[in-house]
């Protein structure tokens, strides 16, 4: 393996990132769908700072339970901080973790990489919220109330949520999709935005990401069969619906996505993927 990282670095050669660490992880039999989101995670640099930022603040209160979000913060961390440019390691305590937590993954047939991602999302967004919830807790029977963890600043001086609690992890994979209907007798628009982490892209052969998510944006014309009532008109109409993202991509975030693609390619064409906003 050593011998391959120097050859990985030696192709590089002055090419090779400024501090940037290429570790290959290594199979526990099937866990390649584990391995190839955790690669595109690691690789999503904004993600990945904030995990590392997560797990020094966390190390040094000395609490933390383990849970996959701490088993993820590790294994970032054992990476970046390697001492060797390239290599392999093996993510045995959050393989180990995951079993333990959902049965699903338990076994050693093939699972699913992009039901794996949703499952990790999720569980990272529940245990930041949990600890948000803790720290606003013990502020409110200690101290007058400041702002919670991760970025919230919605908790009001009684303790009520403002709003739903936005993460770090919500800010990097978070989209919204914004529903519009527009009545064709007198125009009027509704629209309703719905957040998603995850959405499902038809990828055509020898196109980019951005030109798939172009395409993704429909609109169609739901027919007054379908009983669709327009409050103005007060009475049944014909709709024009359509659907588009509400995202500004950045370049790293472009990057990922295309990462996730490929590893995703081998399990089929048609890929579901995260979006932020
Ligand atoms: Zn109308």
């Amino acid at each position: 393996m050593g011998a391959a990282g120097s050859k990985l670095e030696k192709a590089l050669g002055d090419q090779f990132p400024e501090g940037e660490r290429y570790f290959g992880l290594e199979n526990f039999g099937n866990t390649c769908y584990c391995n190839s989101v955790l690669q595109a995670l690691y690789f999503c640099v904004p993600f990945r700072e904030q995990l590392l930022e997560y797990y020094a603040s966390n190390k040094s209160t000395g609490d933390a339970e383990e849970n996959l979000l701490t088993c993820l913060a590790d294994l970032f961390t054992q990476i970046s901080s390697q001492k060797k440019k390239t290599g392999v390691i093996a993510p045995k305590r959050f393989v180990q973790r995951l079993k333990k937590q959902n049965e699903l993954f338990r076994s050693y047939m093939h699972q699913d990489a992009h039901e794996f991602l949703n499952f990790l999302l999720n569980e990272l967004v529940d245990i930041l919220e949990k600890e948000a919830k803790a720290v606003k807790s013990d502020t409110e029977t200690s101290s007058p109330p400041e702002n919670t963890a991760n970025g919230s600043k919605s908790a009001l001086p009684n303790g009520v949520l403002k709003e739903p609690l936005v993460t770090w992890v919500h800010k990097n994979f978070q989209g919204i999709l914004t529903n519009e209907t527009r009545c064709l007798q007198c125009e009027t628009v509704t629209a309703r935005d719905e957040t998603f982490f995850d959405l499902s892209l038809d990828i055509e052969q020898n196109s980019s990401i951005t030109s798939c998510l172009k395409n993704f944006s429909s609109t169609e014309t739901l027919n007054a069969e379908d009983k669709f009532f327009c409050d103005k008109c007060c009475r049944q109409v014909i709709l024009l619906a359509s659907s588009g993202i509400c995202s500004s991509m950045d370049v790293y975030f472009i990057e990922w996505l295309t990462m996730l693609v490929l590893v995703s390619a081998t399990w089929s064409r048609t890929v579901s993927v995260p979006l932020t906003h």
